[in-house]
């Protein structure tokens, strides 16, 4: 117990610790070991982030995906899901809608949709521009080309979020079928960086074949990336995928990376997200205790919702935006913490490449 809380203090202190560290410390955590780390990481939270919890307002703009990744429900062969896509009109509704609830981030997230053409995006983001200039405009549109990342961020869009998902290569390829890979995806995020957005990064906890080892390349990659967001949550099986029979992610696990990353990158938003919430019903609010600062409820209309699913179980499915919003707030609230109306930008900005 000693060594592992002399871990922790040396990672509070340095930011840091070399992979066999990182191993050491997941390997052996104990309940015990996670309540200290749960304790630190709600201090550093509240140091630079007080008891505000950030919101997003989730559109789910298409679930049509060129890609057929092993673990996502939405992948191209599954041959189940009734495929749509939002009209501008229809995102336009959700972003009015949101903004009255008092969301100031809409985050656009889809399958690799090639419908949504950088033609077809930039008048749309544009528009949200123009209605909402105090709002932050979120992509999450998986692998683009770096000329598209430019143009999007042209249009208006300041945020893009892309999960590195493992990075480990080997790893990377068991998830994904071959014209994917651990390296194109982490170009792209460098890409994203240098062009200017504000990235957010990520991975499943307990995903099919992961290790240890790769949970650790996972936080060393993330402290060279050095995000503005990182998204979390355990893999959950959707029956129609080759992964339906594999076990899900664990909450325990999942909980102590979030503390974990909240010491590592102390201003780092961290969302708890809609997975955790939905492998545990108070998931969400032990993720905010483990040291996440941001939750991400469903503006999609309801009558496409169920049809985004990544997982089963989803949670929310079936809810208004007003609903997604309410339990989200409530749930926060009860727990001692605060919605904002607020764009929620993260304090951790890099100016000039270095970390301020
Ligand atoms: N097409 C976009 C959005 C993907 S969906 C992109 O490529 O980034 C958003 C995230 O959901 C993924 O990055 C993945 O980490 C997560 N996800 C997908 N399937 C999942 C599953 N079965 N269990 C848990 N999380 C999943």
């Amino acid at each position: 117990m000693d060594q592992r809380i002399s871990l922790i203090n040396k990672l509070e202190e340095h930011h840091n610790l070399t992979k066999s560290e990182w191993v050491d410390l997941i390997a052996q955590r104990t309940p015990q070991l996670a309540e200290a780390l749960f304790q630190r990481a709600a201090k550093v939270r509240q140091a630079h982030y007080g008891r505000e919890v950030y919101i997003r307002g989730l559109i789910e703009l298409t679930n049509y995906c060129k890609q057929d990744c092993l673990y996502c429900g939405i992948r191209r062969s599954n041959k189940e899901v009734n495929r749509y896509r939002l009209s501008d009109q229809e995102v336009l509704e959700c972003c009015k809608e949101g903004y009255e609830l008092g969301f100031r981030t809409f985050v656009l997230q889809g399958g690799e949709d090639p419908f949504y053409t950088d033609e077809r995006l930039i008048p749309l983001i544009k528009k949200i521009r123009y209605l909402y200039p105090q709002c932050a405009i979120t992509l999450s549109l998986g692998e683009r080309s770096k000329e598209s990342y430019q143009a999007l961020y042209e249009a208006g869009a300041d945020r893009y979020l892309l999960r590195h998902e493992t990075a480990n290569h080997e790893h990377y390829g068991k998830l994904h079928l071959d014209n994917l890979t651990a390296k194109s995806r982490q170009e792209s995020l460098w890409q994203l960086k240098e062009i200017g957005y504000e990235v957010g990064s990520g991975f499943m906890v307990g995903s099919p074949y992961q290790t240890i080892e790769n949970l650790a390349e996972d936080m060393l990659f993330l402290k060279e990336l050095n995000p503005q967001m990182i998204g979390i949550g355990p893999f959950i099986p959707h029956h129609a995928t080759p992964f339906h029979h594999q076990k899900p992610g664990g909450l325990e696990l999942t909980l102590f990376m979030i503390g974990l990353l909240r010491l590592m990158l102390p201003k780092v938003l961290l969302p708890a997200t809609t997975s955790l919430g939905t492998i545990a019903g108070d998931g969400r609010e032990q993720g905010i205790l483990a040291g996440a600062n941001v939750v991400m409820p469903n503006l999609t209309p309801s009558i496409v919702r169920k049809n985004y699913l990544l997982y089963d179980d989803k949670i929310g499915t079936s809810d208004e935006a007003l609903d997604s919003y309410k339990v989200a707030k409530e749930a926060i609230e009860s727990i001692g913490y605060q919605v904002v109306v607020s764009r929620g930008n993260s304090l951790n900005v890099e100016i000039c490449g270095k970390v301020t």
